[in-house]
């Protein structure tokens, strides 16, 4: 089975589509979602149909959940938090809805599928080094934990036999069978690492390989609805720098 995975779309029409297309050039079997699906960007509404209509399996993250629960939004920096408002109102009833009933986390044959770190879904931490990684290990028995949150790409191994857990950013992964493994394909529709273009990955599970791709899509168009829909011009930068 070939596993298209995305995460952190956030609103960015542009970055899904061209990961979609390239998705349906590599035909992949079936789409799943990490989460983030909405927040920061100009096209909630179009975004959670196209993800509806395409991901088999759709978990939430916590920019799904601010759209339907207030006490998170304490959290949340100013310019994250006015999106959530603005996001709110973007979308339909139905909508808002469908996010508020998305599950935390989802386990699919050897597979644990969450937004952020699983040993507190709710909590929302972050995965983004080998000790985050240690931790997390022991609260799922799954071989591999895909998650996504930080905005940037990582593969974690966990080799038990000799408790060893490095973290890897190659672009292609074998993975071992005597390992456990984490990992973030990056984000599709805000990437923090430094590249602008969109991230995602493809997992092949009969071969057990893993590739972390990237795709150019258009940021400028997305960048400017951000800005003429009245959204913080920081999310717009933003975009350009892949910060
Ligand atoms: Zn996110």
């Amino acid at each position: 089975m070939r596993y298209g995975i995305l995460a952190d779309i956030h609103s960015n029409l542009e970055a899904l589509e061209a990961v979609l297309a390239e998705l349906d050039k590599r035909s992949v079997d079936e789409i799943l979602c990490l989460g983030d699906i909405v927040g920061y960007g100009a096209d909630p509404a179009e975004c959670v149909r196209i993800i509806r209509e395409r991901c088999r399996v759709i978990v939430c993250g916590n920019h799904d959940y601010a759209v339907f629960n207030d006490k998170i939004l304490k959290f949340f920096k100013p310019a994250a938090k006015e999106a959530v408002l603005w996001t709110r109102n973007a979308l339909s009833e139905e909508d808002r809805e469908f996010l508020g009933g998305l599950p935390l986390k989802k386990s699919m044959e050897d597979m644990l599928l969450v937004h952020a770190a699983p040993l507190f879904p709710e909590e929302w931490e972050y995965v983004s080094n080998p000790e985050d990684a240690r931790r997390n290990f022991n609260c799922f028995d799954e071989k591999m934990c895909f998650l996504g949150h930080s905005h940037v790409p990582a593969v974690f191994g966990l080799n038990e036999e000799v408790d060893a857990c490095r973290i890897s950013n190659e672009p292609v992964s074998f993975f071992s069978p005597r390992m456990r493994y984490i990992i973030n394909p990056g984000s599709a529709g805000q990437p923090r690492d430094g590249n602008p273009d969109a991230s995602f990955a493809v997992f092949d599970s009969s071969r057990r390989e893993l590739k972390i791709i990237r795709v150019a899509y258009d940021v400028k168009t997305a960048a400017k609805k951000i800005i003429e829909s009245g959204l913080p011009g920081v999310l717009a930068r933003r975009l350009g720098a892949g910060a």
